[in-house]
């Protein structure tokens, strides 16, 4: 099945913070690959800003680099990456300095989608936005795009908000979560509501649980200072893991509009119980051979973020009465893995013998590191030998279905920026959405800083803390494997 291309129109997208490290491993690959799939026009440019000494040749050659590096050696077509690389130049600027800024307003074209990514801290957002206001750069439909973290807690974002809001309108704005990028998030939703299926069975009457894993394999060497100050509920929950819980929760917008789909998120997050202390784990990882303890890698002797953080939530709404969702994730677990398992409930009368081992029916939806999903059923076991019945996958994973092509959907990045230029919001958060996740998470982890809770350690290459197995096994539940 091959992957149907759509040409965007022409644009000049700017990529503040052009010269580092997710411009080099994500945005420049990820444009490469949409330009070999003919997807951008001939005439989009491609501006890297950033305050490196370097002129259009010295920048090319950096985005050279950055494909072979990072992009599958299939891709690698001389010719392709040369005229790629015409489409590319630098523009050196200082986004705190008042320098530059009229000639770069020269240089953008008016007749144009323009986009300006930031791919810099988030302190730089507010200066950045300020000067392409002030310096008439941008437009009323120019579009910025953000990225993670937005914010350090309600009050962060708030004012990252407002700081936004005062030169762009929200239809502008893109805040980017790569995990709505990925294929199968959006599949999910076509699995959702584009069949009668599943629907009649969302809900808690037949669903007993959800589980929500995004495990990594790495710790957090080289970037512990900056870890030690966020821990997994700001890395992850606050933003990847529930854009997951809200994808997966929510009701079915009246359409498939960016707003419509929106709002319905918004609903799932405002309606999340505050958690109670017993249904939290956090954790540390241990040192483990010649690899540093999580405290050796923060340099933090004393830290008490967390690491690892598994957790059970509640959805306070009619559809999910009484259906928990068991949130997990963490660093240095035993494989990288990202999933959503959404667990049945066991059919109301059996009529078959009990049987040892037998799974209820789970609907299972991977994304990272194959995506897919796959629906797991019971049969009868082939062969004679009286009924015994057995659990089989029906597997809907999209490297098969789509062959040689399964490697063109593999990246979230590319999608993303090609939906700023076509200008659809569906996959990217609001403002009130970011405010209202941390409206949730701040009274958590103000919690465990009143108790004065400590994480508990794990043992690296493990799947957490024990506790963290009992959060489900005291619930007669059991977590799924992190095995790759
Ligand atoms: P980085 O430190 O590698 O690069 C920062 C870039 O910003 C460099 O090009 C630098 O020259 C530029 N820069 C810094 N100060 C500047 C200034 N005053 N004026 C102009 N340019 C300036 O950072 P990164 O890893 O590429 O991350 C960029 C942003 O993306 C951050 O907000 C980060 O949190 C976010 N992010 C990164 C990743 C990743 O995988 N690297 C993943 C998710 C989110």
């Amino acid at each position: 099945m091959a992957t149907r291309v759509i040409p965007v129109d022409p644009f000049d997208l700017v990529i503040f913070g052009g010269t580092g490290d997710l411009a080099k491993r994500k945005i420049i690959p990820g444009l490469y690959r949409r330009f070999v799939a003919g997807q951008m026009p001939e005439d989009a440019r491609i501006i890297g800003a950033a305050r490196s000494e370097l002129d259009n040749d010295g920048y090319r050659d950096f985005a050279r680099k950055a494909i072979e590096k990072y992009v599958h050696a299939k891709n690698h077509d001389k010719d392709k990456v040369r005229d790629f690389l015409k489409c590319l130049s630098y523009f050196r600027i200082d986004a705190l300095g008042q320098d530059g800024w009229k000639d770069l307003a020269k240089i953008i074209r008016k007749d144009v989608v323009q986009a300006f990514y930031f791919s810099v801290g988030p302190r730089l957002f507010g200066e950045l936005a300020k000067r392409l206001h002030k310096y008439k750069i941008a437009g009323p439909d120019s579009r910025i795009v953000v990225e993670k973290p937005f914010g350090h807690d309600l009050e962060s974002a708030k004012a990252l908000n407002a700081e936004l809001a005062e030169y762009f309108d929200e239809t502008q704005i893109y805040r980017i979560d790569h995990y709505l990028g990925k294929e199968t998030v959006q599949n999910l939703m076509a699995v959702r509501f584009a069949n009668i299926l599943f629907e009649p069975l969302w809900n808690s009457q037949y669903i007993d649980h959800i589980q929500i894993t995004v495990s990594e394999t790495v710790g957090v060497s080289g970037r512990g200072g900056y870890y030690d100050k966020s821990g997994a509920m700001r890395d992850m929950v606050q933003n990847h893991l529930m854009q997951l819980l809200c994808l997966i929760a929510m009701e079915p917008p009246a359409h498939f509009d960016p707003d419509s789909v929106r709002d319905e998120k918004l609903k799932v997050i405002r309606a999340l119980d505050p958690v109670p202390a017993e249904d939290i784990v956090r954790g540390q990882y241990r040192a483990e051979g010649d690899q540093p303890s999580y405290i050796e890698d923060a340099e933090n002797p004393d830290s008490r973020t967390e690491s690892f953080l598994a957790m059970k939530v509640h959805i306070a709404n009619w559809r999910w009465n009484g259906t928990p969702f068991y949130l997990r994730t963490g660093k240095r677990l035993r494989a990288r893995k990202s999933e959503i398992a959404v667990v049945f409930k066991e059919p109301p009368h059996s009529i078959f013998e009990p049987q040892e081992g037998r799974r209820c029916n789970e609907l299972i939806i991977h994304l990272q590191p194959n995506e897919g999903m796959d629906l797991r059923v019971t049969i009868k076991e082939p062969g004679p030998g009286g009924m015994r019945l057995m659990d089989v996958a029906l597997d809907m994973s999209f490297a098969e279905a789509l062959g040689e092509d399964a490697e063109d959907i593999t990246d979230a990045y590319e999608r993303l920026i090609m939906d700023v230029i076509r200008g659809n919001q569906t996959l990217f958060m609001r403002g009130d959405e970011v405010e209202a996740a941390w409206a949730w998470v701040d009274p958590i982890i103000q919690g465990w800083i009143d108790r004065g809770d400590r994480p508990k350690p794990y043992d690296a290459g493990s799947s957490g803390p024990e506790d963290a197995l009992m959060l489900m096994h005291r619930e007669g539940r059991r977590w799924r494997e992190i095995t790759e």
